[in-house]
């Protein structure tokens, strides 16, 4: 945002605003990143951001372990102004002076365990996220969970979690997938490393010859000791009946916010995208990654790119467009696979992620509809990209960002009760959040007792959504 931008009415302040344990100051962040994000925290009314790039989150002379969620004399409570008195004096451009911290997860990862983090700090990642982002660990937390349904609640419940394709991780479980390759020949798999991204390593192929040869080179014990151990891979089911629009192939980005694993705290944005491959879609030429691989980092550079059309249609535009192909009712079932798979996911780490009430976690799941529109999850994102791409693309990740600040509240403007902040619906406290808002419009005839709160895809009228709540807000608060 530049200096020049008009802060937009429902984000000013009239006269100062109760900040809670922060009190009446300027809230500190540090942002470790250089795009949208740091736009956004820029333009936000009351922010101030911290010279210096990165922090150790340590305060001048204190020790402590994050989310031991214990009271310090310094924490309290959010929004119990009568403990502010009892926050240090916060010393300007020492370690640990921020209120809101964007950081990287390679930061979180040497710092976590040796910060300390006052009663008000918030921070994004959980110290474990890899477990739901790498793609071995995802898969095997959720079929640890699948079983775990079935023993305790039948077989039939256990299809619920039938929306992930077959994978198998390499090279520990090559013989067990040697064995389901041979019972289904004539199938395509798809060979992803489990820790990169953007489409990086990724090959897919019919015959096991394929894979013996790209194993011996990968995984053979060389005479050589300083090679490094062998990078892990998964194996997976390639989904060879993706939908198609315009003979092309897509898949879904889709934000998800937990502000709270235990209990599992459940956001859903309702604008996304989808992002559509470049080239028609065929199993003629299962090497050509410009027909198969739908990441824009992969479509941008195909020969007849454009980059003023782009790859991407708005949640919004597929929503409708499926809609008036399918009926409201199909997608609303479609859609509702989606939520199960949020939902189910996030339930398979919830007792392994390091829960602490300092973190929150912004994701972005990438989900791609069958040709008989059933979504499957093809994998889950830490650090989905904040880069935009052209206009539109800002301003989606623009609101996107401000709306998650405004759930993440530090400015203690809000009741804490809310079903919908700006463009972000609750989906999950604990056990399913059913819609009452009146926030209707993908719901044809909407029994509102029965509708989970669950509207992607559908309008997202933000900002008079916002102005609305901050009034609705604040004269609650008055009273
Ligand atoms: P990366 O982390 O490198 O982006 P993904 O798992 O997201 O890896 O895969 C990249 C792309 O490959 C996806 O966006 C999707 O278009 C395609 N893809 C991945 N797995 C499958 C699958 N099992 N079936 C069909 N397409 C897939």
């Amino acid at each position: 945002m530049s200096k020049g931008t008009k802060i937009p009415g429902y984000m000013q302040g009239k006269g100062r605003n109760p900040r809670g344990i922060i009190g009446d100051r300027e809230i500190r962040y540090k942002c470790s990143l250089q795009n949208t994000i740091l736009d956004v925290l820029r333009g936000r009314p009351g922010w101030q951001e911290v010279p210096g790039q990165q922090s150790t989150g340590q305060p001048p002379s204190n020790t402590g372990k994050a989310g031991s969620g214990t009271t310090t004399t310094q924490g309290t409570t959010f929004g119990n102004k009568a403990s502010f008195q009892s926050i240090p004096p916060i010393t300007r451009n020492s370690d640990g002076d921020w209120d809101f911290y964007w950081c990287d997860r390679e930061w979180l990862h040497q710092n976590y365990d040796t910060m300390f983090l006052y009663e008000h700090q918030k921070i994004l990642h959980f110290r474990n996220h890899y477990e739901l982002t790498r793609k071995n660990l995802m898969v095997k937390n959720l079929k640890r969970l699948k079983k775990q349904t079935e023993r305790e609640q039948g077989k039939a419940e256990g299809l619920s979690f039938e929306f992930f394709p077959t994978t198998y991780e390499l090279p520990s479980e090559y013989h067990i997938f040697v064995e389901e390759f041979k019972k289904n020949p004539g199938i395509i798999w798809i060979m992803k490393p489990a820790a990169r991204a953007q489409g990086r390593g990724i090959f897919l192929f019919r015959r096991l010859k394929d894979i013996t040869d790209w194993k011996k080179g990968e995984y053979q014990p060389l005479s050589d000791p300083n090679r490094d151990a062998p990078e892990t891979y998964v194996v997976q089911r390639y989904i060879e009946n993706p939908y198609l629009i315009g003979g092309r192939k897509f898949d879904v980005r889709v934000y998800v916010l937990v502000v709270s694993y235990n209990p599992l705290k459940v956001w859903l944005y309702r604008s996304g995208f989808a992002r559509f491959s470049n080239t028609r879609f065929s199993l003629d030429s299962i090497e050509d990654t410009y027909v198969h691989l739908t990441n824009v980092a992969i479509q941008k550079n195909a020969p007849d790119y454009d980059p003023d059309k782009g790859c991407k249609w708005s949640t919004q535009q597929l929503r409708k467009y499926l809609s008036a192909k399918h009926g409201v009712d199909a997608v609303r079932k479609a859609y509702k696979g989606i939520d199960n798979i949020i939902i189910k996911s996030l339930q398979s780490v919830q007792k392994i992620i390091i829960n602490d009430k300092h973190c929150f976690e912004m994701y972005g799941y990438d989900i791609l509809f069958d040709s008989d529109l059933k979504p499957w999850l093809i994998e889950i994102n830490a650090s989905p990209s904040l880069t935009a791409s052209g206009k539109e693309d800002y301003e989606l990740k623009f609101g996107l960002l401000n709306d998650l600040l405004n759930v993440l509240d530090l400015e203690n403007r809000l009741t804490g009760k809310e079903k919908r902040i700006g463009g972000w619906d609750l989906l999950w406290e604990d056990g399913p959040i059913l819609a009452d808002d009146g926030n209707m419009e993908c719901v044809p005839n909407g029994n509102t007792t029965t509708i989970p709160n669950s509207f992607l895809g559908c309008h997202n009228d933000r900002k008079r959504q916002l102005r609305e709540l901050y009034m609705a807000a604040q004269s609650v608060k008055k009273t």
